[in-house]
């Protein structure tokens, strides 16, 4: 495996199996990726290990455009 942020490509990701008990008794298993570079946090990075094909590629490309946008909220709302 050849993992990449999707933001920056960087290959300087951290994993983080997360199981977090929250409030209210939710508790999170997400598995985390951390990227040293942009911190971007998320459970979706590139593998970079296969080709993806065209089609591949614009579904990640989809998904990509989705985070950003979260990111973007996430950023106003602590502002
Ligand atoms: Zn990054």
């Amino acid at each position: 495996m050849d993992l990449r942020c999707p933001i920056c490509r960087s290959s300087r990701i951290n994993y983080y199996g997360t199981s977090t008990t929250m409030g209210g008794g939710y508790k999170s298993t997400d598995a985390k990726y951390v990227c040293e570079d942009c911190r971007y946090v998320g459970a979706l990075v590139l593998d970079v290990s296969e080709d993806i094909d065209e089609k591949a590629r614009q579904e990640v490309e989809k998904d990509l455009e989705k985070i950003k946008l979260e990111m973007d909220e996430e950023y106003k709302r602590t502002q």
